[in-house]
């Protein structure tokens, strides 16, 4: 649907503007991550016009996304659709307009390159260190902006990162050395160890805080997208909505002289291995990642049918295990999707997930 008037609220605007709404419509995001933060930042990029979204989530919809995860709806949890497909669904309907690319994947080293490619930048909506990392050493290598979010409790937090290696030379976003920020790693040099950090799961969240990251994060990328990089908010901003606190860190003196990533040029999260198996964060349940990507369904349909009542849901095949039972004594459900990874629901050990997959599904 062509309507000119579509966008007017926003061409208003001295800093988009008819040049500024033509820049939107001709720029490209990666939303790596489609939960909490992804969901908001994609409904506001996708109204807003941004010619095309790139949306990447593993997961699947589970009724306790449904509190704040914004494009989902009842249905999609008790089919357990996966979070890009139901996203890129309910986002064409918000626009019709946009184009929306959606991967049920995950965001590791063997695979970020070609889902980021051509991306002009990187939403984060993620809900771990380790591929936080990840993106951040791919947008400072890649010389575009990596726009970091947080949000757990009633606390969140969201900042840019503009290299000061600068913007890569075939980059569209450009901005100047006093322009540029430190990057993740200068803030933050190592992950904090697994379990110490309050998760959704643990703390709870509220919903208003999430969507308060995100709406940061949506603003950043519309400054950057139409080319007002001078209004960007080059701060660590952070707030809890329960205390009514609101903080900005001015970040530049947080520049790491010797920061191996955005100094050194040493992007060693592009290069690890990715983890075959991990545990799921806030989902009692386990990833498991076969070694050479590509699983045909089909014969694992018919194998999978003596098993359980199985069904297969957009590119993956999924269902209870009917003799199966977790180390607690729960009932285990299996999903496998054809880019090769399986999720093993029921319990956290990684070692019983191991022997599940194993035997039902082999290596
Ligand atoms: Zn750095």
């Amino acid at each position: 649907m062509t309507d000119p008037d579509r966008y007017r609220r926003q061409v208003r605007l001295p800093g988009i503007g008819e040049e500024g709404q033509a820049r939107l419509g001709r720029g490209t995001v990666l939303v790596a991550g489609c939960g909490a933060l992804g969901t908001v930042a994609a409904d506001l990029l996708c109204r807003a016009g941004v010619g095309t979204l790139v949306i990447v989530d593993r997961d699947l919809v589970e009724s306790t996304n449904l509190q704040r995860q914004t494009l989902f709806t009842e249905r999609d949890a008790e089919r357990s659709t996966p979070k890009a497909e139901a996203a890129r669904l309910r986002l064409a309907q918000a626009n019709s307009t946009v184009r929306i690319r959606a991967f049920v994947d995950e965001i590791d080293s063997s695979t970020i390159e070609s889902l980021a490619a051509g991306c002009d930048l990187v939403v984060d909506g993620l809900d771990n260190f380790e591929t936080r990392y990840l993106l951040n050493d791919f947008a400072v290598s890649q010389g575009i902006p990596y726009l970091y979010g947080a949000g757990v409790a009633t606390e969140g937090m969201s900042m840019p990162v503009l290299s000061r290696r600068g913007p890569g030379a075939s980059a569209r976003i450009r901005w100047s050395e006093s322009e540029s920020t430190p990057c993740l790693r200068c803030l933050f040099p190592t992950p904090p160890p697994a379990g110490t950090t309050p998760t959704c799961e643990t703390a709870g969240v509220l919903g208003s805080v999430t969507m308060t990251v995100a709406a940061h994060q949506a603003t950043q990328a519309i400054k950057l997208l139409v080319g007002d990089v001078a209004a960007v908010d080059r701060t660590l901003r952070s707030f809890d909505l329960w205390k009514n606190a609101n903080r900005s860190l001015d970040i530049d003196g947080a520049m790491d002289p010797d920061c191996p990533c955005c100094v050194g040029a040493r992007y060693e999260h592009l290069h690890a291995a990715p983890a075959p198996v991990r545990i799921l964060c806030g989902r009692n349940a386990v990833q498991i990642r076969t070694g050479d990507g590509q699983v045909d369904l089909d014969p694992l349909a018919d194998r999978f049918a003596g098993l359980g009542v199985f069904e297969r849901v957009g590119t993956s095949l999924r269902g209870r295990l009917r003799d199966e039972r977790s180390p607690d004594g729960s009932p285990v459900s299996l999903v496998v999707f054809a880019d090769g990874r399986a999720i093993i629901e029921g319990g956290t050990d990684p070692d019983w997930a191991l022997g599940v997959f194993d035997r039902i599904v082999g290596r």
